[in-house]
């Protein structure tokens, strides 16, 4: 226990009554905020989907996008995206009829073991996209990239629905982490 008296605060100086408040800069409304460091809005689950619904449109030249010959080419994508995420989330990469990337985004976000790739979710980006083809991926939280019975499941009504559409699946990817994940279409399921 201290003995040390406290020192009593300085006060504080009285406002002059003579200084006028100046008048507040009304902030000009037609000046945007620059988008440096976005919020994650209602319903966006990370920062990462947040950024434009998380989702990102190829603007290079046809002959200098991505081109999808094999699963490790959509790997290569999807899974920088989807690795580390404590809940499951569908991505599309939108492939042209070349299978060269139109875009790559976030359909939807499930909770830690919940599915959430529906087939009406993914073509409505799909279409959106102008895609003539696509990959889908979902991660798995907990590392391991089996997939599940659900998962070859939905593979088989994912692809059902694009054939009605016209928009190929070309393969269903599960990822663990970066370095883990699993080929549907190798497996033979689409
Ligand atoms: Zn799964």
């Amino acid at each position: 226990m201290s003995t040390t008296p406290t020192t009593p605060a300085t006060p504080t100086p009285p406002t002059s009554p003579t200084t006028p408040t100046p008048p507040a800069t009304p902030t000009p409304p037609a000046t945007p905020t620059p988008p440096t460091s976005p919020a994650v809005p209602a319903g966006a689950c990370c920062r990462d989907c947040a950024v434009a619904g998380a989702r990102t449109l190829d603007t290079e030249p046809a002959a200098r996008r991505l081109q999808v010959r094999r699963p490790e080419d959509a790997v290569g994508v999807v899974a920088p995206l989807l690795a580390q995420r404590d809940r499951e989330h569908c991505a599309l990469l939108a492939l042209d009829r070349k299978h060269r990337r139109l875009a790559l985004l976030i359909v939807s976000v499930g909770t830690a073991d919940h599915t959430f790739m529906r087939p009406r979710e993914i073509y409505r980006d799909a279409l959106l996209a102008g895609a003539s083809a696509v990959v889908v991926a979902h991660n798995h939280p907990s590392g391991d990239c089996t997939p599940s019975a659900d998962d070859r499941q939905v593979t088989r009504r994912i692809a059902e629905g694009g054939e009605l559409l016209g928009v190929e699946l070309l393969d269903h990817l599960v990822v663990g982490d970066a370095h883990q994940w699993t080929s549907l279409a190798r497996l033979g399921v689409c």
